[in-house]
């Protein structure tokens, strides 16, 4: 063992969690130490957010040259060159992990390669091929080790027919079939991908709907879209095996039918990673498989912090960056409380989009609010008809009492990136006629529902009485 090295705070875990707590505690004048076991950057630079995002966006692009035709733009061939993209997305994560790297040391903040764990709450043992090292942190430890794929008893991995997102995103050929089981965000976001460039995509899902923490509609939108894009979508369905002739493979459902699948992606969400030692050396306490925290990221140990996947919360990065910002005010003695997850905005990168922030209808259902729901549809937007994508539509919930904004869902291109800004309408009563949306934007639907659940929409024909 090496001799011990003392830090104000060590890291373990070099995700959006971990990466963010680890530059906040910097900038705020701590010592600190990351440990990380693989790639700088964790499963959302390299195996999730950059990578999926960048096989989207050829995926996107390709969708629209096919339609090019519609804007008087002719291109007579178009085909696909699968090995660039694989480069592309290799190029783009690479200079990210890069700058990345760059961020983190130009932050003083010492990288340890190699697996972490606690040995007590005040010390890290870090293993690696070189050894082991030992530091110490006088302030705290922040574990934000992440996740990983879940595996389910009827096809578990083989990394070659049954696959997870991490090879999904890395093969080598187009496969002619996909099954996808698991209609959450990352099934439905590679169904896309796969059925842009002519894979036949059954998605196949247990529940009745997919993207099934939305409202139906939005479940229904997407189900209706994805047919468009050639993807066979099966809820109410559960796979029990996967047979093969030694040439066919074919995954067989609960009904007894068997779908062809060359290969089979996996995708019923992320189990929360966490070294056995470090629960077992500091006793910390976990709900099945992820670390329990309070509200302040604290564990049940004093001084040990968990973040990110880890502790199950939101299983998004910007949720990870968020409980990092938490962490980093507590541990250098702040005080500060992790706020109202349902603020944290849900996005999905499918064809089309689709982002949610604060109360949907289903939950103000459950919670017995009074509230008015305003719609507003893409399809009568100037900017979207220009761009010809016109599916999709944006709705606002209200509470009838207070007038206030409780929650916003969003199906439609690009709305991933105006939710941030519709966050800061929930809870506020602001009057609608006081703010002004661009125009032509696409986000002008959005002020169409918010005036829709007034009935006070200009652009749509005024509802019966
Ligand atoms: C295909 C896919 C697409 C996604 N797309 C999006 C998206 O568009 N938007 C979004 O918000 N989220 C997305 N996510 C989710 C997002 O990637 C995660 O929520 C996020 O990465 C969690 O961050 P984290 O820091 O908690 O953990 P991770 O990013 O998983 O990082 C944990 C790190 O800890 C390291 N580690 C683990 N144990 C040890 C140990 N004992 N010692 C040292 N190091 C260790 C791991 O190697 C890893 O690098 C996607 C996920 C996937 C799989």
């Amino acid at each position: 063992m090496r001799m011990a090295e003392t830090f104000d705070v060590i890291v373990i875990g070099s995700g959006p969690g971990g990466y963010f707590a680890a530059i906040r505690c910097a900038q705020k004048g701590a010592r600190v130490a990351i440990v990380e076991k693989a790639e700088i950057g964790g499963t959302c630079l390299n195996r999730g957010c950059i990578p999926s995002k960048t096989l989207l966006a050829s995926a996107e692009l390709l969708l629209q040259v096919k339609t090019a035709g519609a804007f008087g733009i002719d291109i007579p061939s178009v085909s696909v060159n699968w090995a660039k993209w694989q480069q592309r997305k290799d190029a783009i994560v690479g200079a990210m992990r890069k700058g990345l790297t760059g961020l983190i040391q130009a932050n003083k903040i010492k990288i340890y390669e190699g697996v972490g764990y606690c040995t007590t709450p005040k010390t890290v043992v870090v293993e690696s091929a070189k050894g082991k090292t030992e530091l110490t942190a006088s302030k705290g430890i922040i574990i934000a080790t992440g996740s990983q794929p879940a595996e389910i008893p009827a096809l578990p991995f083989d990394g070659k027919t049954i696959i997870s997102s991490n090879e999904a995103l890395s093969l080598t050929a187009i496969p002619k079939t996909m099954v996808v089981v698991g209609g959450g965000y990352i099934g439905c976001e590679l169904a896309c991908v796969y059925a842009a460039v002519g894979t036949k995509v059954t998605l196949v899902e247990a529940l009745e709907h997919i993207i099934n923490n939305e409202d139906a509609w939005v479940s229904q939108l997407l189900e209706r879209e994805f047919k468009k894009q050639g993807i066979d979508v099966l809820t109410n369905q559960k796979v029990v095996s996967l047979i093969s002739d030694g040439t066919v493979t074919k995954v067989v459902l609960e009904s007894g039918r068997a779908i062809n699948a060359e290969k089979v992606l996996v995708a019923v969400g992320r189990r929360a990673t966490c070294d056995k030692r470090t629960i077992e050396n500091l006793k910390l306490q976990t709900k099945g498989p992820v670390i329990a925290v309070n509200d302040k990221m604290q564990t049940s140990v004093a001084g040990v912090y968990a973040i990110g996947d880890a502790v199950g919360t939101t299983y998004l990065a910007h949720g990870a960056f968020a409980e990092a910002e938490v962490v980093a005010e507590n541990i250098l003695g702040g005080d500060k409380k992790i706020g109202d997850y349902a603020l944290v905005p849900k996005v999905v990168f499918t064809f089309p989009e689709i982002a949610s922030v604060g109360k949907n209808e289903r939950v103000c259902e459950k919670e017995g609010v009074e509230f008015v729901v305003g719609r507003g549809f893409f399809r009568a937007n100037g900017r979207s008809m220009a761009h010809n994508e016109t599916a999709g539509e944006i709705r606002v919930a209200r509470e009838k009492a207070s007038d206030k904004i409780l929650g916003i869902t969003m199906v439609g291109a690009k709305v991933t990136e105006f939710i941030a800004g519709a966050r800061l309408l929930i809870g506020t009563a602001e009057k609608f006629d006081d703010v002004s949306f661009p125009h032509p934007t696409v986000s002008e639907v959005l002020k169409e529902a918010w005036e829709d659940s007034f009935g006070m929409s200009v652009h749509q024909t005024p509802k019966k009485k």
